[in-house]
Order: structure tokens, then sequence, then C-alpha cells
């Protein structure tokens, strides 16, 4: 018909033209066969909770992380909330959270029952500032109000936080290291990779999370097999594994089988997926060269590059201009997390400082796999344009 030659074409190009923030678009149609076919098995087994796939999913996880235990959890959230009840968290244990990441790191602290302390950041890597974490921690013992018990350390924007400190400070006061990697699956540091790195890890497959599924999803790695049953039995309403008996509270933290075999796709291409990421990122640095301040990333740090974060002192300006030259742009986050309502009521004396400033210059840039190096280019322009 000549209708849809004359549509087709145009609708090419313009997609072909336009720059996507995050592009759930292109794998999906990619992927879709598949996705589909999975589906389709498993609406003819029927096990829409705790089919086959959980458990394929849960061995690639592992072994694409390189951990011996994964568990497929509900949500990233859940994974935060069911690693902190796996160690039995009360409301005397402090837990040290960075003040610059999204909400749900100190959600799941207070929903678990315990007490978060924040923690300024580095305003160059944009996460925990180790040197302040030291300081927080020696303050909450001096207090001796609280008992220092575990460190979760934020991956922001996809880069691993200084895990190498972190793990030697835990271990001097004797306490747990819990890496929120929502975003950052797929990076890595010091040759191994995230899930990998401290003593548990908790992943989002949130749509646009450099992991995805098509709903909620989240995963938990460990290499302790203790630690891992009492996640599996909390996940699983605290049950045993005979699913007879409530050995402990849990809650109802599964993934189902039909984001399993999502995300069974999803991981075929992954690693194809980091790739372009990491190509698409260092084209992004390269051109931008000193026009504006980026992340930093550490020797020895892969950036899983779930976000391009760059900071810029006119924002509200810088975005304008970029909107107009059709280049989205997006801020994680407007504020830090002790300035919130929820959570006011643990804000350090006198803020942090850091975390404050970076809350005003913070702003994200297009990343995806399936940007085009044109593309790449034309929001380097438009930055470098917006910045003069
Ligand atoms: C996305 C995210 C979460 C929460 O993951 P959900 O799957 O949306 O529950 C937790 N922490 C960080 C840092 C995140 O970016």
């Amino acid at each position: 018909m000549p209708e849809a030659k004359s549509i087709e074409p145009r609708t090419a190009s313009a997609d072909a033209g336009s720059i996507r923030f995050f592009d759930l678009e292109t794998p999906k149609k990619m992927l879709r066969a598949g996705i589909e076919k999975r589906w389709q098995k498993i609406l003819d087994h029927g096990a829409f909770i705790g089919g086959p796939e959980v458990g394929e999913l849960e061995v690639q996880l592992a072994s694409w992380a390189g951990t011996t235990h994964a568990l497929a959890v509900a949500s990233g959230t859940d994974a935060l909330v069911i690693a902190l009840m796996g160690e039995d968290v009360k409301a005397n244990d402090a837990i040290f959270i960075p003040g610059f990441t999204y909400n749900a790191t100190a959600n799941a602290v207070l929903v678990a029952g315990a007490t978060p302390v924040f923690v300024d950041v580095d305003a160059h890597t944009c996460n925990i500032d180790v040197g302040h974490l030291e300081a927080q921690i020696d303050a909450v013992w001096k207090e001796g109000q609280l008992r220092p018990r575990m460190i979760i350390a934020v991956d922001l924007y996809g880069l691993p936080a200084d895990y190498e400190a972190i793990n030697r400070i835990a271990k001097a006061h004797g306490m747990l290291v819990l890496a929120d990697a929502a975003q950052s699956f797929g990076g890595a540091q010091g040759g191994r990779r995230i899930g990998a790195l401290t003593d548990m890890s908790a992943t989002s497959f949130y749509p646009s999370k450099t992991l995805g599924c098509y709903g909620d999803g989240g995963a938990m790695l460990t290499d302790d097999a203790a630690r891992f049953e009492r996640w599996s039995s909390i996940r699983w309403h605290g049950t045993d594994a005979a699913k007879k008996e409530s050995i402990r509270v849990g809650v109802n933290g599964r993934l189902d089988s039909m984001q399993c075999a999502v995300l069974l796709s999803k991981l075929t291409v992954f690693a194809d997926e980091m790739k372009a990421r990491e190509r698409i990122a260092q084209r992004y640095r390269l051109g931008l060269g000193n026009a504006v301040e980026m992340q930093h990333v550490p020797a020895g740090s892969q950036n899983a590059w779930g976000l391009f974060t760059v900071m810029v002192d006119n924002r509200a300006e810088v975005m304008k201009k970029l909107q107009d030259q059709g280049v989205p742009s997006s801020i994680y986050y407007y504020k830090p997390l002790h300035q919130h309502m929820a959570f006011a009521a643990y804000a350090p004396k006198g803020g942090l400082p850091v975390c404050e400033r970076l809350a005003e210059r913070v702003l994200s840039l297009p990343m995806h796999p399936y940007l085009t190096d044109a593309q790449v280019d034309r929001v380097v322009a438009a930055v470098k344009g917006a910045v003069l």
C-alpha cells in the first residue's frame, strides 16, 4: 500500500533522529520473539510462582557476578529489606548510608526497623565519603546510644563505591557491608564484578536499570551459604525449606516466573550492552573534555553507566537549552535524603554539605546501549553550546 510506504520511512527516520534518555523500545523489539516463546512455555506449565525460570535465572546471575549464591526477589527495595532482616537488625542498630541516593536506600533501613545514619559523599565520585564514614562511625560509638552494625554503600549512577576502604573500615568495627548495587549491575572493581565485592549485594531490575525486566524485580548476591538460606526463607514468608513451618518473620518477596523469563532473554545481550555503554561513555568523556565536570571514575573501577552524569552550575538554563536542541536530560537527585520530610529526623547536625551542593549541580545525560555515535556527538555539541 502506498500509504504504508510513505509512513514507514518517515517514522523510521524520526526514530533514528530522536534521542531517548533511556531506550526500552529497541531491546524489546530485538528480544520480543524470544520473550514471547518463554512466556508461552510458562502459560503451558503454569508455574507462575517458583517456576523453573527462577532457578535458571539465579544460576545465571550468580555465574555472571562470580558469587556462590543469587536469589531473585520482587524488587531492589525488597532485596535491601530482606538483607537487613537477614541480619536481624533492631532499632538500636546504626546503618550507615550515603545522603545522596534514591529514597529506597533509607526506606529499607526504616522498614526493617533499624536506624539510618547519613554520611556525606565525595564531590567527584558522588559515592560515600570514606573519611566522613569513619567520623560518623566514631561519633556513634562515642555517643553510646546505637551500635554501628552495617554500611550500605550505594554505587551511584553505576560507579562501584570504594569497597576496598569500606570493607576495611567495616572489618575494623565488626560491621557488615551491603552493596546497594541497584544502579551498577554489570560494573566491576579490581577485576571482580558487582555482586562479589563485599559481604552481600542487592540489585534492582526496574525496567530502566542496566538489567531491567518488564515490571518490578531485584536480586541478592552473597558467598555466605547460611546468609543465603536465611534470605530464601524470608523471601517466602519466613517458612522452612519444606514450606511447612514459619521459622522466622518473613515477607512475600518472590520474583515471578514471567519476569525471570524476561531477564533470561535480556541476559543474552547483556555483555554486549555493557560494552556499548562503556564505548558510549568514553565517547562522551572524550567529546566533553574539560567543558563540564563529570563523575570521576577511579582507576580499577568499571562504571556500569546506569546514568551518565555531569555537574554544572547554571543547571536550569543548561537543561532548557538542551531541551531546545531535542536533548533530554534528567536530575538524580533534586534533594539529599536528610532534607526530605520522611528522613529529616535523622539529619546530621550541620547537614551534609557535599550532598547538598551536588543536588544543585548534577545533570544526567541520555545513556543507553543503543545510542549511535552521531547521537552522542549531538548531545556533546548541545552540552558544549549550553555551558558556554
Ligand atoms: C532503583 C533503586 C533502588 C530500588 O529499586 P526498586 O527495584 O525500584 O525497588 C534502590 N536503591 C537505588 C540506589 C536505586 O537506584
